[in-house]
């Protein structure tokens, strides 16, 4: 999930600026999209189920009008939270005020706190994480002097990997959990206004330069009296930079402390090379996220680095398509082999991952179809052994392959000539540079910085809800 908010001193079309920040974070969620637009206190929402472009269109960015500030939302969602209905940002009322939340990642203690609510006589209307978060935060706020110290308050009873970014009538207020697991980081325009996103590629887009990137723990407030740091939680946890954003979430272009992932990835595929080497014709990687490891493979091994593999841009990626079926029929339409490439070629076949396998024994099916003699399969991550329940969409353990099947099963089962994972020990080494004190690996090695969330809801034992199939645009007018 992605999360991007801006806020300035003058009312201007700050709704533009959010639609071209979660333009720039697509890639962190494809289910819904969410734009709040905060003029004077009036709050002015539209959210809907599907991609940015098309939850937006001139019409809906019309009706969100000027204001100061706002935040915006793209959501990943899992099965049991799809639907327009938990499309984010929220907007509530409380005692003191209206705020609207937006969160990113996953808090693992979600369940027991909705639990806990709700024997406590709450009603929830969605099976979001931001509507928990709204209780926990607006609860404290009774009490609390100020909305930052609801929120810091609410941080000792949120457990897991999140990044919130909330926004009262007054003040924008950007949270990086006390691991760090998620990124979130804030940069400035030369306007004078800030901007807030889950990765410095949207910063990017709308022109900010990088402030910097947030620390585990901290709060930042953003209001007319400039910007605050809160650093109560920082250094109250271990730092676990969750892995899996330099191999397969973020972006290329970002970086992630003071990391490029472009750069992570490069070093994953050499290392990768210099683990399982090969004789082979072509370095080929699956687009988009096994590119930048394919260069990485290439560049150590020696062997040419050729485009093999054309993916239709206009498909999202193939893991957030609800249900196998749909996902299978996907990988045919998205990705297609060249076949000036592979033909009578030996192909070491670079992708960021191997989850379910899905994806590269079809691959392997297509290339060899056109031609590859031989196809050898490296993937640039380890192998996933675990779910994980801090955002990331790692289901439970039996849809994961290498939970049960060996190295050569899996090499069987997806008719490779031969299969070659980044060893772990390599895993945390790709971030080398980086500013990072510690990392999550938990989907490889089950240290689960948390500890195993004990009352962790299995998100895939639910069932899909009615609303999944509504396909309504939302637009809510708070004024
Ligand atoms: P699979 O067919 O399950 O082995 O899927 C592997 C592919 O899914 C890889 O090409 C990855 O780029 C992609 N992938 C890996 N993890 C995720 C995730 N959590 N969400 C969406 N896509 C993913």
């Amino acid at each position: 999930m992605g999360v991007f908010g801006i806020i300035g001193k003058e009312k201007v079309n700050v709704a533009s600026s959010v639609y071209y920040g979660l333009y720039a974070l697509q890639h962190r969620g494809q289910e819904s999209s969410g734009i709040v637009v905060n003029d004077d206190g009036m709050f002015t929402v539209h959210k809907g189920s599907g991609i940015v472009n098309e939850v937006f269109d001139g019409e809906s960015l019309k009706k969100l009008g000027y204001g100061n500030m706002a935040i915006g939302h793209v959501r990943y969602g899992t099965l049991g939270t799809r639907g327009v209905i938990n499309a984010e940002p929220i907007v509530i009322n409380h005692v003191k005020g209206k705020l609207a939340i937006a969160t990113a990642g996953g808090i693992s203690n979600a369940s027991a706190l909705k639990r806990e609510l709700e024997m406590q006589g709450m009603i929830f209307h969605t099976t979001n994480e931001a509507e928990v978060v709204s209780y926990v935060i607006t609860r404290e706020r009774i009490t609390a002097s100020s909305i930052e110290e609801a929120v810091s308050r609410a941080m000792y009873k949120l457990e897991g990997g999140y990044c919130l970014l909330l926004m009262s009538p007054q003040k924008l207020i950007a949270v990086r959990d006390p691991y760090g697991f998620h990124p979130i980081c804030y940069g400035r325009r030369d306007d004078g206004q800030y901007v807030i996103a889950s990765e410095t590629c949207a910063l990017d887009s709308v022109g900010a330069t990088l402030v910097k990137e947030l620390d585990p723990g901290e709060i930042v407030v953003f209001s007319s009296e400039g910007v605050r740091s809160i650093r109560e939680h920082c250094g109250t946890k271990p730092e676990r930079l969750c892995i899996f954003e330099y191999f397969y979430t973020a972006r290329p272009d970002s970086s992630l402390y003071s990391r490029s992932v472009h750069e992570a990835r490069k070093r994953a595929g050499a290392l990768l090379a210099k683990a399982h080497p090969v004789e082979a014709d072509v370095v080929v990687g699956v687009p988009d996220s096994g590119l930048d490891a394919a260069l990485g493979y290439a560049m150590e091994s020696g062997i040419p680095y050729g485009i093999g593999l054309i993916k239709n841009k206009y498909i999202g990626r193939t893991f957030i398509a609800p249900g196998q079926d749909v996902r299978e029929d996907k990988v045919k339409i998205k990705l297609n082999p060249v076949k000036s490439t592979v033909a009578g070629k030996r192909i070491v076949l670079v992708d960021d991952s191997i989850v379910r396998g899905t994806t590269c024994a079809k691959l392997i099916h297509l290339l060899k179809s056109a031609g590859a003699k031989e196809v050898h399969l490296r993937s640039s991550s380890p192998p996933f052994l675990n779910p994980c329940y801090y955002g990331t969409d790692i289901e439970s353990r039996d849809s994961l392959i290498a939970c049960n099947h060996s190295i050569e099963e899996i090499r069987r089962i997806t008719g490779a000539d031969s299969l070659g994972y980044l060893r772990l020990e390599d895993a945390c080494k790709i971030g080398e540079g980086s500013t990072a004190g510690g990392y999550c690996t938990a989907c490889f090695d089950g240290k689960y910085p948390t500890g195993i969330p004990t009352s962790y809801v299995n998100k895939y034992e639910k069932k899909i809800s009615d609303n999944e199939s509504v396909k309504v645009k939302e637009s809510e007018e708070a004024k």
